[in-house]
């Protein structure tokens, strides 16, 4: 039997869950067992998003609430994309003394080495923004979930600047896997019988080795399983990823492409890179390949700056694509993003009510 125990908890995003997949894989090769409570556990591990204000705090609530009890001598670490961001590791260096380790999502291969260090040293360990483990060191496999559906990181990192996003602060520029190593995974996932495989990146359609012809490899594999993918950045994704999707019957036909606004004004100051009429064109060509296509997007309500009629922009881009399923989100200014110095001239009220009126209109459009 096991004598280590951990427990890890992941908050956000589908790459974060593919963080803690991998993260749960090297603790089991370091002997650790597994805990559902963090009271129990010799080490917790919180693989924290700081995509919005929300996330960050739930965090802080977690870490606070780990301040008391738990085993003597316990580890308590943070990954993920808050330890990346200056001001949320100054928070935990100040209030959360409790912490022992901060790492980067780069690191988790590196964990044994890390936690090592820990001991050796007896003091507290940040890594510093942005490390990544030594090219060497050899990861062993993801732990996943039992199920159906697995997820497979093709990259990480982003190469956009996003005004509101602190992505690329926190994961660092574009890192692609290569199409082997990706294949080889895939091939060993729907060996052991996952059927759905999901491919995961902050901007897959800019897979440095070419994401369509990753897809085709990778659908040529025998075996009953669907290939999903998440997420593609507007302005990289192309006609070449829809002839794929059409002619390949493995790859699902799902598409997230996350407009975040209808109005050209609010997509230039977020630097989306794209107009309305552009997006609308990528929609257009992608239902002329797959008509069945089921359509997701994100939407950021109370951007800085955004009018009335930039709002109902949006909600008349709504009426005219016709989502499939809408994420919806209330702006909340990121620390160090362009888009924090941007005064808002919305009140808080204002916000909520064009929330309430995009979740509305989203409502009827799905129900009619
Ligand atoms: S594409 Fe934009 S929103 Fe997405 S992770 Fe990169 S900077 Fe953030």
């Amino acid at each position: 039997m096991a004598d280590k125990s951990a427990y890890v908890e992941v908050f956000g995003c589908l790459q974060n869950e593919a963080d803690g997949e991998a993260l749960r894989g090297v603790l089991r090769g370091m002997g650790y067992a597994f805990t559902p409570a963090a009271a129990d556990a010799d080490l917790v591990v919180l693989v924290s998003c700081a995509v919005r204000e929300k996330a960050e705090q739930r965090l802080y609530g977690r870490l606070g609430s780990l301040a008391r009890g738990g085993k003597p001598g316990r580890v308590v670490a943070v990954c993920g994309c808050a330890p990346q961001l200056p001001a949320a590791r100054d928070t935990i260096r100040r209030s959360y003394p409790h912490v022992n380790l901060l790492f980067a999502p780069g690191e988790i291969a590196s964990l044994p080495a890390l936690l090592s260090a820990l001991t050796a040293s007896g003091e507290r360990l940040f890594t510093p923004i942005g490390a990544q483990a030594p090219p060497e060191t050899a990861a062993p496999p993801p732990l996943r979930a039992a199920g159906p559906k697995a997820n497979v990181s093709v990259m990480t990192g982003c190469n956009n600047a996003c005004s509101y996003c602190v992505v690329p602060r926190a994961r660092g520029p574009e890192r692609s896997r290569s199409p082997e190593r990706i294949e080889e995974e895939v091939r060993a996932l729907v060996a052991d019988g996952y059927t759905e495989i999901w491919l995961l990146g902050q901007n897959v359609c800019s897979y440095a080795f070419g994401f369509p012809a990753l897809l085709r490899r990778l659908a040529a594999i025998d075996g009953r399983f669907a290939l999903r993918f998440m997420t593609s950045h507007p302005k990289d994704t192309g006609e070449e990823l829809f002839r794929v999707m059409a002619s390949c019957e493995k790859v699902a036909p799902f598409l997230h492409l996350p407009v975040q606004s209808g109005s050209d004004n609010m997509l230039r100051a977020m630097n989306r890179g794209y107009t309305r009429e552009e997006y609308l064109g990528t929609v257009r060509l992608a239902r002329a390949h797959v008509p069945a296509l089921n359509l997701t997007s994100d939407i950021i309500v109370g951007f800085p700056g955004e009018s009335e009629e930039d709002f109902c922009a949006t909600l008349s881009l709504l009426e005219e694509v016709r989502f499939n399923h809408l994420f919806t989100f209330l702006y909340s200014p990121r620390s160090g993003t362009p888009a924090a110095a941007l005064p808002c001239g919305l009140s808080a009220a204002e916000k909520k009510g064009r929330f309430a009126r995009l979740l509305d209109a989203q409502k009827r459009l799905e129900s009619a």
